[in-house]
């Protein structure tokens, strides 16, 4: 054989030039158009086309990279089974590339790479860059090129013939002139190759039927592959058919788009969301267990579809664990001095409170751990227990979050849902610190006695666990379901009342008692804290002035239009408006008056008049000198832009009053007396009235009283019917009447025991016809012995009383040591009298003067219901005070 019939054949080793394609696989029998751009493969063309002696030798081989983005190609990146084809036109393009035009020929297999200087041709001078050549070696001969005639194998090609006919009549790209050019092959193996290459297949695909060393099993591979593409095309011609028109067929096409493209954006999206998730996550300090979790939940959700509901569950999950504060911690700065100024600056008075506040700061200090009691604020509202929380979070330069637990009654709410549960959230711990963005801030719990329980559990055992420093550095929350470290944080409680408080929160907590402000300390407040921060919050103090000119005419630089308060508007507004212990009902009276002085200076400022004071005086005076001052006034309140709130003003700015000063009681009288009451907000004074009528014995109390006064009513009748003789009742007066006690006030529930003198005191004096002294108010509990118990509040009550009026408080003896928490002012203007007993306290409490009852025997009186009925003395008492009372004589 000769050596270009060899060559022909396909039998002869050749080194030829390379020319890597990207993506692209040309079969035997092929044309192909190529667009050539990298250097070496040019340099490839080129020395083919310059070194061939006949168009028949201007051979390269056609070989498709492993990885399309592969630049500079060696031999493990390229298939090694190539084609072998013929160049038959190039053409030079101005963005230097080139076109070319290969014929394929033959199957080739590349043995190595071989440098030009090891090329038995020289390289042409006008390439200048070195191309990559190959030595290839045959991979089929013409033994290889036919099917066993007759077989089945033929049979088979006979079929793959027939759907490629049916391919090409469904493709609108292929003619069906390349049928008849099919036929014409010869050879099986070509037949199948150029078929190969005119089906759309990937080139995956492509380059595994050009490595199938056997013919048969190349065939099979064709066969299965086209029928595929058969598949596809018939069903797309299906659905075309569908649609009467093209028109139709656009817009079907069109809403189908639109929706896949509104889906494939909304996939997008999600799949943008999980990048920024995984980034966010990634950033975060997690712990080693969250990070396990993180990791564990990610490749669920990568599994899942992404527009499913489980999967919007798990991104729920992961985006919590992404927003948590892990391990984030603001550094402490407590610095015992600036923490006492910080205290200081927000609140007036308070001494006591800040300074146990500076003690827990200091232990906090010097122990670098917020380990401990925590602390709990209890008082009535607007006393400043929030402002207080705030201000130990400034000192200590925390964040802060309030938490309010009022009206939480399910355990839920603080340990958060099961993720099984539908719209299951972290508990309200985590989602403050997901508010702060720290893990230690100062957790402000407020309402902790707010916080009830019902069957969905008890929030304040889990509340317990929050706060027991023993536990809480491994909180386990039940949507996030793994530990928190919750040990870092500070955490501060407010409270109204301890009696809604459970024992075991209790012992977790130190208790730093607020009570009420006197009117005077309101006044003080109201003059160097609330009446600036109303001023600044309504943008008063920051308004501009308008443009003030001296005696010059030059322009003065002005601070500002001023609002001031006189000393009497504030006590208007405390004595008219207001009846609280604490400041924020002032507060907020105060804003509406700056905010109505506020417009009312505007106007003036506008109008550029502001009204002289004392209009009505000044008019009725003409006195000169009055008048001029009167003008000077005028002229000074217009330059300074002054307005005062008056009295007068108050009343106009805060409508009518809703609390007349409540004129104390001139007059003793019989069956009423003045108690006094703890409730929520603040110390109060309660009236109670007892009433006698004719009839059997039957005890009335009304005024919504809770069990334990009703108690306290009970053990007071006792006590009066045990003392019946001493007090010159007939012994069985309780079978002759009927008795009513009302507690009025606003139909207030109220409750506690400390009504139990006041109840009796009410009683004795109803039965004895000896009227109770008006200026006296009394606190305290009874035993049926008579014994007065202590009581707690009597700040507050002792507030309230003072606010009424009263000059006198009969309180417990016990409660003698409380007597230094009451500022100087009221107790050098009160006097109170401890008491042990009943007896005491009637002594003091009934204006015995001029009656006949002589109680300084009662406390003698031994008790013997079997004695003779004592004789009845009669109270001198007006005739028209009180009902008839039958069982007294
Ligand atoms: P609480 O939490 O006790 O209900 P707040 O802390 O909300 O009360 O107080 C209400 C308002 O009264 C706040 O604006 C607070 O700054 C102010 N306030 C209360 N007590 C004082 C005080 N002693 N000095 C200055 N401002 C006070």
């Amino acid at each position: 054989m000769t050596d270009e019939k060899k060559k022909e054949q396909g039998t002869e080793t050749l080194t030829v030039p390379l020319l890597p394609l990207r993506d692209i696989v040309l079969f035997p029998e092929s044309v192909m158009p190529l667009f050539v751009g990298r250097t070496r493969s040019m340099a490839a063309l080129e020395t083919s086309l310059k070194t061939a002696r006949s168009a028949h030798d201007r051979i390269v081989a056609l070989s498709v990279q492993k990885e399309a983005t592969t630049e500079e190609p060696g031999p493990e990146d390229i298939h090694l089974v190539c084609t072998l084809g013929v160049i038959k036109t190039v053409m030079h393009l101005q963005n230097k590339m080139m076109k070319v035009l290969v014929l394929g020929k033959r199957r080739g297999r590349i043995k190595r790479f071989v440098s030009v200087k090891d090329w038995d041709k020289p390289l042409p001078p006008e390439v200048g860059v070195e191309p990559w050549l190959v030595e290839v070696e045959p991979f089929e001969t013409t033994d290889d090129l036919n099917l066993e005639p007759k077989g089945e194998d033929e049979k088979q090609l006979k079929s793959v013939t027939s759907i490629f006919a049916e391919y090409v009549k469904y493709s609108s790209r292929l003619q069906p002139e390349i049928l008849d050019k099919v036929e014409k092959i010869p050879d099986d193996a070509r037949r199948i190759d150029i078929m190969a290459g005119y089906i759309q297949l990937k080139s995956k695909d492509k380059q595994a039927l050009l490595a199938q060393e056997s013919l048969k099993k190349r065939l099979e591979l064709l066969l299965k592959l086209l029928k595929t593409e058969v598949d596809i095309l018939r069903m797309q011609k299906k659905v075309k058919g569908r649609f009467k028109n093209p028109k139709e067929m656009r817009s079907a096409q069109a809403s189908h788009r639109m929706r896949h493209s509104a889906q494939d954006e909304m996939q997008e999206e999600l799949r943008n969301e999980l990048m920024e998730l995984e980034e966010r996550l990634s950033e975060k300090p997690l712990t080693e267990e969250a990070k396990e979790r993180v990791k564990g939940e990610l490749r669920k959700l990568r599994t899942m579809s992404p527009m499913s509901a489980e999967a919007s569950v798990v991104r729920g999950y992961l985006d919590w664990m992404s927003h948590l504060p892990w391990q984030t911690y603001t550094e402490d700065r407590i610095n015992i001095n600036e923490a006492e100024n910080i205290l200081n600056a927000d609140h007036y008075g308070l001494e006591k409170v800040k300074d146990r506040i500076l003690e827990h700061l200091a232990v906090q200090k010097l122990t670098d751990q917020p380990k401990g009691p925590i602390l709990c604020l209890v008082g009535p509202p607007g006393v400043g227990k929030t402002s207080l929380a705030r201000s130990i979070a400034r000192s200590t330069g925390r964040d802060f979050v309030r938490l309010s637990l009022g009206g939480v009654r399910d355990e839920a709410e603080i340990r958060g849902h099961r993720r099984t549960y539908i719209g299951a959230m972290p508990g309200k711990i985590i989602a403050s610190l997901k508010r702060c963005g720290t893990s230690n801030p100062v957790i402000l719990l407020d309402e902790i006695d707010k916080m009830s329980n019902d069957f969905r559990g008890d929030p304040a055992s889990a509340l317990l666990e929050v706060l027991d420093p023993e536990q809480n550095g491994t909180f386990v929350d039940h949507y996030l379901d793994l530990d928190y470290d919750l040990s870092q944080i500070l955490f501060v409680c407010t409270a109204n009342n301890l009696s809604g408080i459970s024992q075991p929160l209790l012992d977790r907590m130190e208790m730093i008692r607020i009570s009420g402000y006197t009117d005077y300390e309101k006044s003080a407040i109201a003059k160097t804290y609330l009446i600036p921060k109303q001023l600044e919050a309504n943008g008063l103090a920051k308004y501009e002035p308008v443009d003030k000119r001296d005696k010059k005419g030059r322009r003065v630089q002005e601070k500002g239009a001023k609002i001031t308060f006189d000393d009497e508007a504030i006590k208007k507004i405390l004595e008219n408006y207001t009846r609280e212990a604490g400041v924020r009902n002032l507060e907020r009276a105060v804003g509406t008056c700056c905010r109505k002085a506020a417009i009312l200076l505007l106007k003036k400022i506008e109008e550029d008049i502001i009204e002289p004071e004392n209009k009505s005086k000044n008019t009725e005076n003409s006195d000169e000198d009055v008048l001029a001052k009167t003008k000077e006034r005028r002229r000074e309140q217009l330059e300074g832009r002054t307005l005062r709130v008056t009295q007068k003003r108050v009343r106009e700015f805060l409508g009518i009053e809703k609390y007349k000063h409540r004129e104390q009681e001139k007059e003793n009288k019989v069956g009423l007396t003045h108690g006094l009451a703890w409730t929520s907000v603040g110390g109060e004074v309660l009236v109670t009235e007892v009433a006698l009528v004719p009839g059997k014995g039957k005890l009335t109390i009304t005024g919504k009283l809770g069990d334990v006064m009703q108690e306290s009513a009970q053990a007071a009748m006792t006590y009066v019917r045990s003392r019946a003789t001493a007090l010159g009742l007939a012994r069985d007066f309780y079978n002759r009447l009927d008795i009513h006690i009302h507690v009025p006030a606003g139909g207030t529930p109220k409750d506690g025991p400390s009504a139990g003198i006041t109840l009796a005191t009410s009683l004795v004096s109803a039965l004895t016809r000896v009227p109770v002294r008006h200026d006296v108010a009394m606190t305290g509990e009874i035993t049926l012995r008579g014994q007065v118990m202590a009581i707690g509040g009597l700040k507050e009550k002792a507030l309230a009383a003072y606010r009424q009026g009263i000059t006198t408080i009969l309180m417990p003896a016990e409660n003698e040591k409380d007597l230094e928490e009451i500022p100087n002012s009221i107790r050098s203007e009160m006097t109170f009298i401890p008491v042990e007993n009943v007896d005491e306290v009637m002594k003091h409490a009934l204006a015995l003067e001029g009656t006949e009852l002589l109680l300084a025997d009662l406390s003698d009186a031994v008790v013997d219901i079997l004695d003779e009925v004592a004789p009845v003395r009669k109270a001198s008492v007006s005739p028209d005070e009180g009902p008839p009372a039958s069982g007294v004589h």
